[in-house]
């Protein structure tokens, strides 16, 4: 007997009247094309994805039962280049969120200036209650069902949400056996030994922290004197408090899902990744004084990178915050009223498209060494990445000043405009 996994889709029209994360990209992107006076034709092909594709598979469990899974994939846009965007299993995947997720990426594509259009796929699923089997059933099957929209040239997935390098392994290797051909230009994030990047798995913390180096200078901030919390100790929050700390910042407080830690002097990396590996967590730090993460979101520091979750600067905190600089480790930390009033406070935020590209750069930096068939070093593709970093954010500064509104917005209107360049010139509207 095969059975229904997938989560009922939106509630019924009417019904629930909460913001949806699809509502809340569409109200970001409708700022920015306000602003610049985007043409309205432009703005009609960007509000919506050019196509999303819904599977549902069945997927066989160990104990011989058959599940159907559902799963999806939105390619937004690809006038700049083929769609490019994470693939995640989470229970909460819905085609809502993947429209939403494909089209922060194609203006955080677009801001970073790698060649790539914007994607996102997922299923909806809890991976954490599956084999290791099982997971691997469910990614060949998944990507084996979206394998005619996806391709080197066509659309590149990648790791997000409970999806590794070993997904991606499973992926490349399924669409490989399609192809007769070893293709492993078709996803990134991939092991080092099939293809993947040195340097990939520290690029994001690496990239928020050249952010902030570069939001440093033009707002004189002395990185040396400087204070900084991180909320998450995750991929992104622990390599961007390494790199923080290598330039010289104090980080005084960190955090993970159970609570934080703050200590005034400043903690040290090295002691807070030994303690977390042997307990599991950083709460109850020795020597330091525990926090909630609500309480790190207000210390009185200079600098705050929220890396852990969404929605956590609200209206309701937004005027707490005492940090003169915040850089988006997460995706989507600060909602748009919350920007607001960060805006009239003076606080400059680097924004998720631009803070934390440094993935999805160095996902380029990948495919470019798969395709060429020619690997580089650590330093090299370090170098590459530092390039791609400082002239987003010149380029995301340049045009905030330039219509006097926040990063964000900046950050948007410099991406929407080359999205519509480049649509421009290829005939499509
Ligand atoms: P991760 O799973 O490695 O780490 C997440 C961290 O957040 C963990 O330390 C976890 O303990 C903490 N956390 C979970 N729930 C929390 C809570 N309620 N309060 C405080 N902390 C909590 O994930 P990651 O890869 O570091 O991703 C973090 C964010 O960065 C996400 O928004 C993700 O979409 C975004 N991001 C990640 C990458 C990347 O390359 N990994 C790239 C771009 C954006």
């Amino acid at each position: 007997m095969l059975e229904t996994t997938s989560k009922q889709e939106a509630a019924p029209a009417g019904m629930g009247m909460q913001k949806t994360q699809y509502d809340m990209a569409v109200e970001q992107f409708q700022r920015a094309a306000d602003i610049m006076k985007l043409d309205p034709n432009v703005q009609e092909i960007l509000r919506k994805p050019r196509r999303i594709l819904s599977v549902n598979f069945p997927v066989k469990m160990d104990d011989g039962r058959i599940l159907l899974y559902q799963g999806f994939r939105s390619q937004h846009n690809n006038a700049l280049g083929p769609y490019k965007g994470g693939i995640r299993f989470h229970p909460n995947v819905t085609i809502d969120e993947v429209k939403a997720l494909s089209m922060w990426m194609t203006w955080k594509c677009a801001v970073a200036g790698v060649p790539f259009g914007g994607a996102k796929g997922g299923v909806t699923v809890n991976p954490k209650q599956l084999s290791h089997r099982e997971l691997e059933n469910l990614s060949r099957s998944f990507f084996s069902m979206i394998s005619e929209i996806v391709g080197p040239y066509r659309d590149i997935p990648a790791p997000d949400v409970y999806t590794d390098s070993q997904t991606m392994a499973w992926f490349m290797d399924e669409y490989s056996k399609q192809e007769k051909n070893n293709a492993f230009a078709v996803v990134t994030g991939k092991p080092l030994i099939i293809g993947g990047s040195l340097g990939r798995d520290s690029a994001t913390g690496r990239g928020v922290s050249i952010t902030i180096e570069e939001a440093a200078r033009h707002l004189k901030i002395d990185l040396k004197k400087a204070t900084c919390a991180v909320q998450g100790f995750g991929n992104v929050g622990s390599w961007a408090f390494e790199f923080l700390e290598q330039a010289g910042v104090k980080v005084v407080a960190v955090s993970d899902s159970r609570g934080g830690a703050y200590k005034k002097t400043g903690l040290w990396f090295n002691e807070v990744a030994a303690y977390k590996k042997k307990t599991g967590s950083i709460v109850n730090l020795p020597g330091s004084q525990p926090i909630t993460n609500e309480e790190l979101l207000e210390l009185d520091v200079d600098i705050l990178v929220p890396s852990a979750l969404e929605d956590v600067i609200t209206r309701d905190n937004a005027k707490s915050i005492k940090a003169k600089l915040i850089a988006e480790g997460a995706n989507g930390p600060t909602t748009p009223e919350a920007d607001d009033i960060l805006f009239k406070n003076n606080v400059t935020v680097i924004p998720d498209i631009l803070a934390n590209s440094g993935g999805v750069s160095t996902s380029y930096l990948e495919w470019v060494q798969n395709l060429q068939h020619l690997y580089w070093t650590a330093e090299e593709v370090d170098h590459r990445l530092k390039t791609i970093m400082v002239k987003a954010f010149a380029e995301a500064y340049k045009t905030s000043q330039e219509y006097n509104v926040d990063m964000r917005t900046g950050a948007y209107i410099y991406a929407i405009g080359k999205v519509r360049d480049a649509m421009k010139i290829r005939g499509w509207f």
